[in-house]
């Protein structure tokens, strides 16, 4: 029987998927960019994502010189927006340190902000053909069930078992496209709920096929019940419509997106409408509730709307507050339930 990585190889190169758009430049920085869209997200949803990005900063130097505020414009609908702030400021780094290149060790492409060492893998291997393990969810399952390794695989002994097995499988030449086949192989058919194990190129030594129990493999991670959190959105609305955000602070969630004022204790709607200058027109209106949930905690928003009107030029000189046109947007980040919402009020 061939290799691990012979069997993947040839059957990548049959079957594979070679016409993606981050796979027709596979420079590092493409592939860092493809990389970290791709980390939580479907291929199909990252396609016009990808595309958008790549045109607008097609180089390091490109994202280095733009405001984040357009980063995360970019990036709005994608979730998971610590992944945008951390593009960005990791490509100051690589300017500022390494003149725009990116270095040749998986320690220090690791050493980045947002890069764990199996991107770190998937840059190098994929952009330069070094022999680097990865190690995402995709290899994973292929991993676990391959050798029916239990526990959940972001478990530290699990870890242990799993970056020895990676880095061993791992050939010393075509390091690339070994990266893009076992990544392949494992969304398209070693697939968490059908893998299609009949046409698997490694299905002969396939521990958990030949036990019929794929399905058991990777053990889930433990469940612990989410936590609730709740907030309160205002939406206030001026008179021809354009509806008041607030800058976020730059960390916490969202950070740095734009949302809506939230009503806190002690920061009630009138609060509100006193700091930045506002006259409430009439009384609140409560909108339907929307629910958003993080990876650690749910959070429940109710929104209430209210009409304003603007008693003077108080702080809207701020540049950490904006009167938002649904007719003629401005071009910032919004995080989805802020997203929806607009759009409900268009
Ligand atoms: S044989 Fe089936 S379970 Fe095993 S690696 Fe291939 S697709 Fe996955």
């Amino acid at each position: 029987m061939k290799s691990f990585a012979g069997r993947l190889l040839a059957w990548h190169a049959r079957h594979g998927r070679h016409d993606l758009p981050w796979q027709r430049d596979r420079s590092p920085y493409c592939v860092w960019v493809s990389e970290i869209m791709l980390q939580q997200t479907q291929v199909a949803t990252v396609l016009g994502y990808f595309e958008r990005f790549m045109q607008r900063f097609p180089s390091v130097h490109a994202l280095a010189a733009a405001p984040v505020d357009e980063v995360l414009h970019l990036w709005s609908g994608l979730g998971y927006y610590a992944r945008a702030r951390n593009l960005h400021r990791a490509a100051g780094l690589l300017v500022a340190r390494h003149a725009g290149e990116f270095p040749w060790t998986v320690d220090e492409v690791a050493s980045l902000p947002g890069i764990g060492r199996s991107t770190a893998g998937a840059i190098l291997a994929q952009s330069r053909d070094l022999p680097c393990a990865i190690l995402d969810g995709n290899v994973k399952r292929v991993l676990t069930r391959h050798r029916r390794i239990a526990g959940w695989p972001d478990a530290p002994a699990v870890q242990k078992l799993l970056w020895p097995l990676a880095e061993a499988l791992t050939p010393a030449a075509r390091a690339g496209d070994y990266a893009q086949a076992i990544m392949d192989l494992g969304a398209t058919l070693c697939t968490r709920a059908s893998p299609r194990c009949g046409e698997c190129p490694v299905h002969e030594d396939c521990a958990a096929h030949a036990q019929g129990e794929q399905a058991l493999y990777p053990t889930p991670r433990p469940k612990k019940a989410l936590p609730v959190r709740t907030t309160t959105f205002l939406l206030l609305k001026r008179g021809d419509g354009a509806l008041l955000l607030e800058r976020r602070p730059p960390s916490g969630i969202w950070g740095g997106l734009w949302g809506f004022p939230e009503a806190t204790q002690g920061r009630g709607p009138e609060e509100i409408c006193a700091r930045y200058g506002l006259a409430a027109i009439g009384e609140t209106r409560a909108l339907p509730p929307l629910t958003h949930t993080f990876t650690h905690f749910r959070l429940d928003i109710t929104p209430l709307a209210l009409d304003v009107t603007e008693r003077g030029v108080v702080c809207m000189e701020s540049p950490d507050l904006l009167w938002y046109n649904a007719a003629a947007p401005a071009a910032i980040g919004l995080a989805r339930p802020v997203q929806d919402l607009l759009r409900a009020q268009e």
